[in-house]
């Protein structure tokens, strides 16, 4: 099985999201989740969102 990057759960039980980083999908994927939900918990776990933005304040 593929354990999901946060919960633990077999993503293959559920529509996985695979998270890679970079602008291609080859070598290891950074994460796996069971779906967008435990995504956006490791997400916001972990900070990730925190200081990153897109958008550069003129
Ligand atoms: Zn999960």
């Amino acid at each position: 099985m593929t354990a999901c990057t946060y919960c633990g759960c077999d993503v293959e039980a559920h529509d996985p999201v695979v998270v890679f980083e970079g602008a291609t999908s080859e070598g290891d994927p950074a994460g796996r989740y069971c779906n967008y939900g435990c995504l956006v918990a490791h997400v916001d776990a972990e900070g990730l969102a925190t200081g990153s933005t897109c958008e550069v304040d003129p």
